[in-house]
């Protein structure tokens, strides 16, 4: 498969091709309709079909090529580059679970993303607030993009004992604060009657969780949402998994956070880069097309649903995340060992050489 292919899902019985059973024509039509006047029964239909929880949906892995499967491939195609790791959060480091606030990721998963990062520049990019999920994930070496991409912050640097503070990157949405927190404060008002409703405040940007709504319940939840952004159309509503997200209007994305950390780590227009974005969410997608535009490196979805991507790799949940990590860890290490390894068996031939050619009179290297 090129990497500018599309992914065609497939029924899983007949094999007969279907269109992608997240992304029809109609969901991608409703997603447009969101911002402007669209209806609140189509949204419902919208929030099911982007929050799947049917034992039919889960079918089968996509077309995607595992990327564990073909892990030769992808090492082969960053050799001779500097590779930068991108990873989200949620359903990607961490399993997603009822309660956003309990999404703890393990130790061993902690452990990995550690020396992942002591090989490459390594960021989280989260719809989380930065700060949120900083004190999930706890390493300073990282770089943090919160608030899907409006809230960047570099690594601390230093010594273990006396970390500097991190240095703020990037806050594209910063004017945005005052009306964020007043939104903030209307939605958990508004919703306190719909059960299982969960408002998040991100900082620079909202989320209404409705995983633990009962599904009857989420048109009025919808109508809710939808009534209170009316009177503010600076800001506009799209949808992740089970999660309503409420953002400035400005065109800042994910995508546009991986070109701002490459561009800040030196590799605006460096040909020898290979990011590799990991991500399971819909938002996810604009980095993901960000590197097919580019050109350099892929994107990996993380599901086990069938849908219409612009990653170029899949894996099915956080565990194969970070299998795939420690590979790449382990990929690494052994490189650098062949490489050292080489490197003096080169300097002994040269020694040799030179003793030979100097009639033993060693030369010392
Ligand atoms: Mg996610």
């Amino acid at each position: 498969m090129t990497k500018k292919q599309k992914v065609v899902a497939a029924d899983a019985k007949s094999g007969v091709e279907v269109p992608p059973p997240l992304f029809t024509a109609e969901v991608k039509k409703l997603f447009v309709e969101i911002n402007g006047g669209m209806k609140v029964n189509a949204w419902v239909d919208s929030m099911r079909a982007s929050s799947p929880t049917s034992r039919r949906r889960e079918v089968s892995r996509d077309r995607l090529p595992p990327a564990l499967e073909v892990f030769d491939e992808i090492t082969n195609a960053s050799k001779g580059k500097q590779i930068v790791m991108f990873l989200d959060y949620d359903g990607t480091l961490s399993p997603i679970v009822d309660d956003p606030d309990r999404a703890y990721m393990s130790d061993a998963m902690r452990a990995t993303v550690r020396k992942l990062a002591g090989f490459f520049p390594t960021a989280i990019v989260s719809g989380r607030c930065r700060d949120k999920v900083y004190n999930f994930v706890k390493l300073a070496e990282l770089y943090y993009a919160g608030s899907h991409g409006m809230d960047i912050r570099g690594p601390c640097t230093g010594s273990k004992n006396k970390k500097s503070s991190p240095s703020v990157l990037c806050q594209p949405a910063s004017e945005y604060l005052p009306m964020i927190d007043e939104v903030y404060g209307i939605l958990m008002e508004k919703t306190q009657s719909t059960a299982g409703a969960k408002v998040e405040n991100n900082k620079f940007c909202l989320s209404v969780h409705f995983r633990c709504v009962d599904e009857k319940k989420w048109s009025e939840l919808a109508g809710i949402v939808k009534s209170v952004l009316k009177n503010y159309p600076k800001l506009r509503l799209t949808q992740g998994r089970k999660v309503l997200e409420i953002r400035p209007t400005i065109k800042w994305d994910k995508g546009k956070a991986l070109e701002f950390l490459l561009e800040s780590l030196g590799y605006a227009n460096c040909t020898d880069v290979f990011p590799i974005y990991i991500g399971d969410d819909r938002t996810d997608e604009d980095a993901f097309k960000v590197l097919r535009e580019r050109d350099q490196g892929f994107g990996i979805l993380v599901s086990k649903i069938p849908r219409d991507t612009n990653a170029s790799y899949s894996l099915q949940e956080p565990s194969e995340v970070m299998v795939f990590l420690q590979r790449l860890v382990d990929w690494k290490e052994r490189t650098l060992v062949d490489y050292e390894r080489e490197s003096l068996r080169s300097l002994k031939k040269q020694k040799v050489w030179k003793d030979q050619n100097y009639n033993g009179n060693c030369v010392c290297i």
